[in-house]
């Protein structure tokens, strides 16, 4: 009968798929803006960047992971999205929200200013530990995630793709969408890491965690991230 349903048993599924996920992250707030890096908070201990074309769902894969819906909203208030964003976990830790690109539209000033702002970044940031670069699963390794891509292996950067609004796809596709990435990376080694996201469904949230964990040197009790 299609009216009968257990509560209990929605209950136990719902608990059981959700990750454990690390409170570090959870404790994100909003730092300051900076348009250049001599604007940039000191340059101490660690932090890891979140890239993504406009609208690939970088600002909904920074709330996922933080678990704090309002923290990509700092970074979407006028103004400040062609600003460099940090946000602190604690003392040592930063979470860092890199302006969007992809303005096909944007007049050539305003491209050259971002492509400024981000090869200094990149390249003279001491305390950059890795970068989460987000691309829609649906166009992953557009020719700005490609540009990206190849000014971190120039810096020997670690980058974590994450092929996000994985829910709007098919698992079979976007399986292969994920192996595809995969193969076409594998020339630059340890160095990248490729998975699925969904901030609608929160799937591989703690996945990301596990590798921020990694790039922050933050110990966690092996039974964490079990999504
Ligand atoms: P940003 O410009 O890269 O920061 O992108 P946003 O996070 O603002 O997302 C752009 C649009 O995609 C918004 O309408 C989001 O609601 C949507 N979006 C982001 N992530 C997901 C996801 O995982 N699944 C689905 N279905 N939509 C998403």
């Amino acid at each position: 009968m299609g009216g009968l349903k257990n509560p209990y048993l929605k209950k136990v599924v719902v608990m059981a798929s959700e990750p454990r996920l690390n409170p570090l992250y959870r404790k994100a707030v909003f730092l300051s803006s900076a348009e250049r890096l001599a604007h940039a908070p000191p340059d101490e201990g660690w932090e890891v960047a979140f890239a993504g074309r406009s609208n690939a769902g970088k600002s909904s894969a920074i709330n996922s992971v933080t678990g704090i819906g309002s923290l990509a909203r700092t970074s979407k208030t006028p103004g400040r999205t062609q600003l460099i964003n940090f946000f602190t976990l604690d003392e040592a830790r930063r979470l860092v929200d890199l302006p969007g690109y992809g303005y096909a539209k944007a007049p050539e000033a305003v491209k050259r200013r971002w492509r400024k702002s981000m090869e200094e970044y990149l390249a003279g940031r001491q305390s950059l530990r890795g970068l989460v670069q987000v691309m829609d699963v649906r166009h992953p390794l557009t020719d700005f995630d490609v540009m990206m891509l190849e000014w971190c292996a120039h810096e020997r950067l670690p980058v974590h793709l994450l092929l996000t609004k994985a829910d709007k796809v098919k698992r079979g596709p976007a399986s292969a969408t994920l192996h595809q990435v995969r193969r076409e990376v594998e020339g630059l080694g340890d160095l990248v890491s490729v998975q699925l996201f969904s901030a609608l469904k929160k799937s591989g949230v703690g996945k990301l965690q596990a590798v921020l964990d990694r790039r922050f040197e933050v110990e966690v009790d092996a039974s964490s991230h079990t999504d």
